[in-house]
């Protein structure tokens, strides 16, 4: 069986080198939609509790939430970079306060003090599926990711990465035998 757990991100970007519109810098509210496939854990009646998969996905995710996505090799990046340089914002301002731990990847460099995403590839609906898959594979049994952008939509099904012992009171994924949530089976 399945847990699907959604999530909204906000973020500006540009096609680089595209021929369309999309070559200038414009937003969209992103739909990402991660489906996560294990046996049902007993104790607690669930794949693995929804707001948990929402939380691990956010925690990196929320990086690209209100975020500039560029391509590394877009002439944008060090120009933008000049200009919160000069404006003393591109290592932090106080209100920037939702940030999640930097990441770099091989499709994707974080860095949350300016809320800027650095990718290789330009940031499609299919290029952010290939980023959030390489992000999350290792921290969730995700066998499905979709994200939708405006009118555009892109979906990947991915091999299941087989099951995990959950707590049977919290539904989460066990850490060396032990809940992180609740301590079971100690407490
Ligand atoms: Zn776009
Ligand atoms: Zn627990």
């Amino acid at each position: 069986m399945r847990s699907i757990a959604k999530l909204d991100l906000q973020y500006a970007h540009r096609f680089y080198g595209f021929r369309g519109e999309a070559q200038y810098l414009h937003g969209h509210t992103g739909v990402l939609t991660l489906e996560v496939e294990d046996t049902i854990n007993e104790g607690v009646n669930m794949v693995f509790p929804c707001n948990e998969i929402q939380k691990t996905a956010w925690d990196v995710l929320q990086n690209f939430d209100h975020a500039l996505v560029l391509r590394e090799d877009d002439p944008l990046l060090p120009a933008i970079l000049k200009v919160y340089e000069e404006q003393g914002i591109r290592d932090g301002a106080p209100t920037n306060r939702q940030r999640g731990p930097a990441f770099k990847t091989e499709l994707a460099t974080a860095y949350p003090e300016c809320r800027l995403v650095v990718t290789k590839e330009t940031m499609t609906v299919e290029g952010m599926i290939k980023i959030v898959y390489d992000l999350l594979k290792d921290k969730l049994n995700i066998v499905k990711i979709t994200f939708t952008s405006g009118m555009n939509a892109a979906t990947e099904d991915f091999e299941p990465g087989g099951t995990k012992e959950r707590c049977p009171r919290c539904g989460i994924e066990l850490v060396e035998g032990a809940c992180p949530k609740c301590g079971y089976p100690k407490v």
